[in-house]
């Protein structure tokens, strides 16, 4: 558990997660806490059940859930302008490194890759996905 990190009110998403302290680039942040969750269908079960996502996938039936037992950690929320990324590490666990240097008080944000990216992003980043996104009209073919 990290006390460099900080779960507050972002305004936007709801709790964001937000450094305590200074975090130079491509320094590790924190490791991401949870419970691990062995089996497909297990994981898929979760999924549904949360409205934010607090799953972090590392395999077809692998992955770790901040919801249960989780940190800080759990509430990075997406950017697409991000400040923070996350990689695999020995022991199969998560950690996340920062882009760029963080400075106390920046929330910490990460690209959530598909599908868990947020259909309708309000990052305000300016290279944000939502705003280049062309309105697709559902026209799904059946055969
Ligand atoms: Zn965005």
């Amino acid at each position: 558990m990290s006390s460099l990190l900080e779960v507050r009110e972002t305004g936007k998403y709801g709790k964001g997660c937000f450094a305590l302290a200074h975090f130079p680039a491509r320094k590790k942040i924190a490791l991401f806490s949870g419970e691990v969750v062995r089996g497909s269908r297990r994981i898929e079960a979760r999924l549904r059940k949360q409205e934010a996502i607090k799953i972090i996938r590392l395999a077809e039936d692998y992955a770790i859930d901040g919801a249960v037992g989780g940190d800080a950690t759990a509430y990075i929320n997406h950017s697409c302008s991000p400040n923070a990324f996350m990689r695999v590490v020995p022991g199969d666990k998560i950690a996340f490194f920062a882009v760029r240097d963080i400075q106390p008080g920046e929330e910490i944000t990460m690209d959530y890759r598909d599908p868990y990216h947020p259909e309708e992003c309000k990052c305000g980043a300016e290279n944000c996905r939502s705003n280049k996104k062309p309105r697709r009209t559902s026209q799904k073919k059946k055969s």
